[in-house]
């Protein structure tokens, strides 16, 4: 069997044995996934449920050829890369022809994370300087450094607020951001939002002080989606590196072809990062991620005089899944499949905007769209209760679709790369049939209350029992 315990102890024991704030989808009910396979995904039943959100499983679910790249190097030879060992150099070579020629050293860690913080130590060895430069709503990961340029934790419950050498610009959203399409029509929404920047950079001058870095999503993930304006990027480099500071792309979530017509996503603004972080699919759920920088930058840290080493990072196993997945999303044409299905997608999410007025805009680059719902279109006021329904019935519906964005209401559709034309379809037609639901608010607001009620009853720290039984038994 690929499971071991009754899914009513897995609850209890995870409960007891796990941290609380370890996050858990669908906690009023959560999901026991078994077993995947491309963009399909199994509960303990055999139940179905199709994959929209799932960018670590990039190539898909256990793709062939990556698990048997895999698990062929695990029969060989695991250990750590102080021997000569050719998968690093191998994916490093292959990595380099995707990439601007600038980007030409290779660093291997375990996670996006991990990657953030090499580049932050990379920056500040080459800049001399601390004061970094980050998006507001951004996430760059769980360690202390990048916590502490990722707004999205540390304006959030629980955070400390922002550290003194951290610089918020804000989302260059031209949809919900401060400066927006409706009330600037005719302006040029990149250079103001570029000049927020500056007036950070002079901020950062004024106490006397230098700019080590510019660390940005090339297009925000937990910001909502967001598609920065054309321009905006070149711009920002520009001031960024006339300060004497470095830009940091983060694509750990948004590289490796995600976008459809390039490799990397920084590609659609024509911009060079000076640093690149990649992480999340580049191993398909298994840990490997990466910083590429330029050859100075690498020399600044090697002059520095302390030598690097990650035990796991870049290990043979890692190296060997790394290079299949580069060569899967080649052999399958993941790119190619990025654009048709992601433009198909983005074609019949306009005909539902047509229909249903909750949707407020759509946007997005290949298989990365963001559907922002909106309780009124001229206000643009977030319908965030809504988006809970919505997220919570496709799941009855066994589809998996989840939110995201400052206030929990843009749809984030961000599926392995091997999602077809049937998906979308099938997608697109439970979302039509629940954007019809939810034009009955009474439904709502009973579903909602319902759904908190049973999270209490879950995963409250207090509550004893286990498993309530669901109002709808089915699941
Ligand atoms: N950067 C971005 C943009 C991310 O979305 C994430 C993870 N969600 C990270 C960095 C951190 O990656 P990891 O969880 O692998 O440490």
């Amino acid at each position: 069997s690929s499971y071991r315990l009754p899914k009513e102890e897995s609850v209890r024991l995870r409960r007891s044995l796990i941290g609380k704030n370890v996050q858990l989808f669908y906690k009023h009910e959560p999901l026991k996934i078994v077993r995947a396979h491309g963009q399909y995904m199994y509960d303990e039943q055999g139940t179905e449920y199709l994959d929209c959100l799932n960018n670590v499983a990039h190539v898909g679910h256990c793709h062939p050829h990556v698990v048997a790249a895999g698990s062929h190097q695990m029969s060989l030879l695991c250990t750590n890369n102080r021997f000569l060992h050719d998968n690093i150099l191998l994916v490093s070579q292959k990595l380099r022809e995707t990439l601007p020629k600038e980007l030409c050293v290779f660093y291997f860690v375990n996670s996006g994370s991990e990657a953030n913080d090499l580049a932050m130590r990379l920056a500040r060895a080459h800049t001399g300087a601390i004061d970094t430069i980050c998006l507001d709503h951004a996430y760059h990961g769980h360690v202390i450094s990048q916590i502490d340029v990722s707004p999205y934790k540390f304006n959030n419950t629980g955070g400390a607020g922002k550290p003194e050498d951290t610089h918020v610009a804000p989302v260059p959203d031209a949809y919900r951001g401060i400066f927006r399409d409706m009330d600037h029509v005719g302006e040029d929404l990149a250079a103001l939002y570029a000049s927020e920047v500056d007036k950070l950079i002079a901020g950062i001058h004024k106490k006397g002080r230098d700019v080590c870095a510019y660390i940005a999503e090339s297009m925000q993930s937990c910001g909502g989606q967001v598609i920065p304006p054309k321009g905006y990027f070149q711009n920002v480099y520009n001031s960024v590196r006339k300060a004497g500071g470095v830009c940091i792309a983060d694509e750990v979530q948004v590289g490796f072809g995600r976008v459809g017509k390039h490799m990397w996503s920084f590609q659609c603004d024509g911009v060079v990062p000076d640093i690149v972080t990649m992480g999340k699919p580049m191993g398909n759920g298994h840990p490997v991620a990466c910083v590429a920088t330029t050859q100075a930058i690498a020399d600044s840290f090697s002059d520095q005089g302390m030598e690097y080493f990650n035990t796991c990072g870049g290990n043979p196993v890692s190296g060997a899944i790394a290079l299949a997945v580069l060569e899967a999303i080649d052999n399958d044409h993941l790119l190619q499949n990025a654009t048709q299905i992601g433009d198909y997608v983005m074609e019949k999410c306009r005909e539902l905007q047509n229909k249903h007025y909750i949707i407020g805009d759509i946007r997005g680059r290949g298989m990365f769209l963001g559907i922002d719902l909106v309780k009124d279109r001229i206000t643009r006021e977030p319908d965030t209760l809504g988006t809970k329904y919505v997220v919570n019935r496709l799941r009855e519906e066994r589809v998996l679709l989840r939110s995201d964005g400052p206030f929990n209401n843009i749809l984030k559709f961000k599926p392995p790369m091997c999602f077809n034309m049937k998906d979308a379809d099938r997608m697109i037609a439970t979302l039509d049939k629940i954007f019809t639901e939810i034009e009955d608010i009474s439904t709502v607001h009973k579903y909602n209350a319902d759904i908190e009620e049973r999270e209490k009853y879950h995963f409250h720290p207090t509550s004893q029992i286990s498993v309530k039984p669901t109002s709808k038994s089915k699941l």
